[in-house]
């Protein structure tokens, strides 16, 4: 697979684990440990897909995937989100982001997603 994933998330075990796992896909994968990064990196490495947590200090990805679509709309963002934040799924899809999956999650259905989700905006495009 040749596509880049910037993934998302405060917490250091998380990035690792989806690092090595997009990684070992042949994925070119770029990190971020805020929102504020994210938007930072974003903006210089224009990813294909960026797997986001929502939970995060400094920025939340909430605030950050806002930013981050203002400057480009078409950006595929997926945000993961907890368990007891489902009151705020709705303003995510609101913003643009187009999909969120609940922690913890599957990582080989997240993999597939991720996947799926590049290949058919490469197709429609
Ligand atoms: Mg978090």
């Amino acid at each position: 697979m040749e596509a880049t994933i910037l993934i998302v998330d405060d917490q250091k075990g998380v990035r690792l684990l989806l690092e090595e796992l997009f990684t070992r896909d042949m994925w070119k994968v770029y990190l971020a440990a805020n929102g504020q990064e994210a938007v930072k990196k974003t903006a210089q490495i224009k990813p294909d897909i960026i797997l986001m947590d929502m939970k995060m200090p400094i920025m939340n990805g909430l605030e950050a995937a806002k930013a981050i679509l203002t400057a480009d709309k078409d950006q595929i963002i997926v945000m993961m989100t907890a368990y007891g934040e489902m009151d705020v799924v709705n303003k995510i899809i609101e913003a643009g982001v187009k999909k969120c999956i609940a922690k913890p999650f599957d990582i080989m259905l997240v993999r597939e997603l991720m996947r799926d989700m590049v290949i058919n905006t490469k197709i429609v495009s």
